[in-house]
């Protein structure tokens, strides 16, 4: 509004500009330029041939003064409509660092919104009320881009919200927490986005290199936990430096990346990327910046031990025995670089071990002509279920243990409803997968027991946070709610 009370004042300095410098032959009155009148003495104007022209000033500039009111009510109503949304599915909370506004420094220039660069795939932040706010408060990954283009500091970067708490632990400076030998980069510490995992996990190996400097009797000078960025850039590191290290991932590399939708625009800025140098990478597509991880753990020939998912860590005389699910390791370190997104809900039932139970969908061609089971209730699992649907030969069933999907965006409720009631999937409320066969699945609904033909599960049941796994190695955790 601001800006378009800026035009109407315009307007009427074009026109205050056009009297100064009219030439005309008139007898109204009027003062030309030829008199140098002062300006006061140039009012009232009254002259026909004049109007005439001030309406021709007037006229395209009170058209673009309403265009840009209404342009303005728009936007405005889309980012009601999206806030309307989001609190009507709950999805209220901001995963990790996120802006917190401040209404009355905000002047409503609007910069923040045109430099979030989520925009337009999400929309996180409108303009309400002709100020900024957080409307699509989930979406939010924490880039802070709007704090750095603020013309007044109306923005601070903050963890959590007044009703949500979120787990920070407590990071020195070095990246080692206050269990001396256990360090931690990336997400995990707070701060997210590609860049700056991959620069901290190169930064926290530094000091990782300079304690194992000292002898110890350890087979491993580190143990790298998780292969996103942050332990893919720490890994690279230790490799470089010659360090005895164990890079264990439960998962694929890539962390969080990997589980990006199928072609999503990766943003990134320029890093340097241990062994390899400055990666000048600025958007990307999934798959090329994860085909070019691949390319360079292949040729750096570091070892990463994927499926394998790291348990505990106990602390030893001098350094730490790490039990995954495989074996146990010695080792003096250890770079927790595993990001907060947690492990993976398991069912708990008899067959889940099979190959065909995933816990993500990466890409939902590999299920055509499958039978495939989603069980789950949130947007992720509602995504995967009508995605794979939409697939050619597909029959998906949706099983989820409550009566309603009450924690999932209108929008993805909306397309169930309309792909189970013209029957491209099948929703099952109020159940519990008991069994998985090899060609089947057994379903529990209100007590009747179903078994239903199968090739391919996922599951979407959310994840355990990694705050537990920290406190058990002796990590001060603190809950930040809604502060730096
Ligand atoms: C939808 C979405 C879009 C995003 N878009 C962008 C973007 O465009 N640009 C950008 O810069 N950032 C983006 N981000 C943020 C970015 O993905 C993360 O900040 C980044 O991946 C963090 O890297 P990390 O290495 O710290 O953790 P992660 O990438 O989360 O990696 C952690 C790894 O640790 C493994 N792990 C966890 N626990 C264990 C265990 N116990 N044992 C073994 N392994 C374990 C996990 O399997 C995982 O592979 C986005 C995030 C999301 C959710
Ligand atoms: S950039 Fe700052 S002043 Fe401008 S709309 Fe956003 S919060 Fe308000």
């Amino acid at each position: 509004m601001g800006t378009a009370y800026g035009i109407l004042a315009v307007s009427v300095l074009c026109v205050a500009v056009h009297i100064d410098n009219c030439d005309l032959n008139h007898n109204f009155g009027y003062f030309c330029r030829y008199s140098r009148p002062t300006f006061a003495q140039k009012l009232p104007v009254s002259m026909s041939t004049d109007r005439f022209l001030m309406l021709l000033y007037f006229l395209p500039l009170a058209a673009v003064f309403v265009w840009y009111v209404r342009r303005q009510l728009r936007k405005e109503s889309y980012s009601r409509t999206t806030l309307e949304t989001a609190e009507e599915s709950g999805l209220t909370e901001p995963p990790t660092l996120h802006p917190d506004i401040d209404r009355n420094v905000c002047i409503g220039c609007g910069n923040c919104v045109a430099a979030c660069p989520e925009h337009p795939e999400h929309v996180v932040l409108g303009m309400i009320r002709n100020k900024a706010r957080l409307v699509g408060p989930s979406d939010c990954i924490g880039h802070g881009a709007c704090k750095a283009v603020c013309p007044v500091d109306a923005i601070t970067l903050v963890f959590g919200t007044a009703r949500r708490g979120v787990d920070i632990p407590q990071v020195k400076p070095d990246f080692e927490t206050e269990v001396p030998g256990v360090f931690i980069a990336g997400e995990l510490g707070g701060m997210g986005l590609i860049g700056t995992a991959i620069e901290q996990g190169r930064q926290a190996m530094e000091s990782v290199i300079r304690l194992v400097k000292k002898p110890h009797k350890n087979p491993l000078d580190v143990v790298v936990v998780g292969a996103g960025p942050a332990g893919f850039s720490a890994t690279l590191a230790a490799n470089a430096a010659n360090l005895r290290i164990r890079t264990i991932e439960q998962e694929e590399l890539g962390g969080t990346v990997a589980h990006f939708p199928r072609s999503k625009l990766v943003l990134t800025r320029p890093v340097e990327l241990p062994q390899v140098g400055k990666v000048k990478f600025k958007e990307v597509q999934k798959e090329q910046l994860i085909e070019f991880w691949r390319e360079v753990e292949k040729k750096t020939g570091i070892d990463i031990s994927y499926r394998e998912r790291v348990d505990s860590v106990q602390p030893t005389a001098d350094g730490f025995v790490v039990q995954t699910n495989r074996q146990k390791y010695q080792t003096r370190a250890v770079l927790l670089a595993i990001g907060r997104r947690g492990t993976p809900r398991k069912l708990g039932v008899p067959g889940e071990e099979k190959n065909k139970v995933v816990y993500r969908l990466t890409d939902p061609e590999q299920y055509r002509n499958l039978k495939v089971l989603v069980v789950g209730g949130g947007d992720s699992a509602l995504e995967a279920a009508t995605s794979i649907a939409a697939e050619s030969g597909t029959s998906v069933t949706l099983s989820y243990r409550s009566a309603a999907f009450t924690r999932a965006k209108l929008k993805n409720r909306e397309k169930i409803e309309r792909m189970s009631q013209t029957g491209q999937l099948r929703v099952m409320f109020n159940s519990n997968v008991k069994s998985i066969q090899d060609d089947s699945v057994t379903i529990e609904t209100a007590g009747t027991v179903e078994t239903v033909p199968n090739d391919a599960i996922i599951v979407s049941a959310g994840g355990i946070l990694p705050s537990k796994f920290l406190q058990s190695i002796g990590i001060t955790v603190v809950t930040k709610h809604g502060t730096a």
